[in-house]
Formats: C-alpha cells, structure tokens, sequence
C-alpha cells in the first residue's frame, strides 16, 4: 500500500528530519493500494522526500498525500522549503542540473535525482507536476495511472 511505503521511506530519513527539526505528516488511507514497480516508486518517494527535506529549512513542514482522481494515483508532497522559480522549474529534470552551483556543491549530491524521478514516471505512463513558489515552498504531484 501507498501509506506503508511512505512510512518505510520515512524510516529511512527519520534521522535527517529530526537533524533540522521538520515535522513530516502522512494524510494517505490505509487501504490505498498503488499499482506500479514497489521498487521503483519506492526510489520516487525516497528521492522526492530526500529533496525537500535537503531544501527545507529547520523547523518546516513536509507533508505527503495519496488520493485516487479521475483514474490516476496521485502521489503529493509539499514542502515549506526554499521554492524553485519558473525559469528553474523547466530545467531541474534535467540531468546534473542544480540551482546555484556553488551553494549545491556544498551541499552535496550529484543532481540526478529528479532526472531518476523523471524517468520512473515515464516508465509508467504518468505525470509529473511542480507548483513551487521561491521562499514559500514546493508541491510535487506524481500521477500514475490506474486501471479501471
Ligand atoms: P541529488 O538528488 O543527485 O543528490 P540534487 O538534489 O541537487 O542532487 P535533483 O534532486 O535532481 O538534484 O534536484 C535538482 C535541483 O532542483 C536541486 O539542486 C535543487 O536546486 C532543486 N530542487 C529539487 N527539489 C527541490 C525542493 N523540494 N525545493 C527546492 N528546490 C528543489
Ligand atoms: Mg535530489
């Protein structure tokens, strides 16, 4: 289910979000059942997750949601992070592409990590939607569909 494998991926940065004091909630129903490669979308989840925790500042919100509409599963994570502006939100799918080199190369990571999420989407025939606003925060929307 939806909501056991976001909480096994929360196991996994429980540490980190307690390092910067961000509360993290799960609104998904128990019983939502997704159906995709558990692997891989466990890798979707575990790199959205990473990113807004690495780009929220102490203290913030993270929150996931998972809901059925109009025949897709719609995963969703929102952070009260940094944001990303529009001229940025067309390139951050690609690969190694990072804002603000300087401040990414202390801040570790490779920059592939959206390119992967990118990539898991299309291999499911789904969508991938970013609502972002910079110092206000991001809303990631991954839509997979289901069958009927
Ligand atoms: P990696 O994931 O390989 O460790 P990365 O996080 O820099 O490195 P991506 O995950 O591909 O690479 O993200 C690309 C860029 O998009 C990031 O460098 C960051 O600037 C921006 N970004 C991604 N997620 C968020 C977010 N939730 N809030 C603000 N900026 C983000
Ligand atoms: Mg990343």
């Amino acid at each position: 289910s939806a909501n056991e494998l976001i909480h096994e991926v929360k196991l996994v940065v429980d540490r980190k979000l307690e390092e910067k004091n961000i509360d993290s909630t799960i609104d998904v129903p128990k019983d939502l059942m997704v159906l995709g490669d558990y692997n891989r979308i466990y890798q979707l989840v575990l790199n959205l997750y990473s990113n807004s925790i690495q780009y929220t500042p102490e203290d913030g919100h993270i929150n996931w949601r998972c809901f059925l509409e109009d025949g897709y599963a719609k995963l969703q994570i929102k952070d009260t992070g940094i944001g990303i502006s529009k001229q940025e939100q067309d390139r951050i799918f690609e690969r190694f592409y990072r804002v603000n080199r300087d401040r990414s190369r202390q801040t570790g990571g490779t920059g592939l990590g959206l390119s992967i999420v990118k990539h898991i989407v299309e291999a499911h025939e789904g969508i991938i939607d970013i609502e972002s606003e910079v110092g206000v925060g991001t809303t990631i929307t991954v839509s997979i569909p289901q069958p009927h």
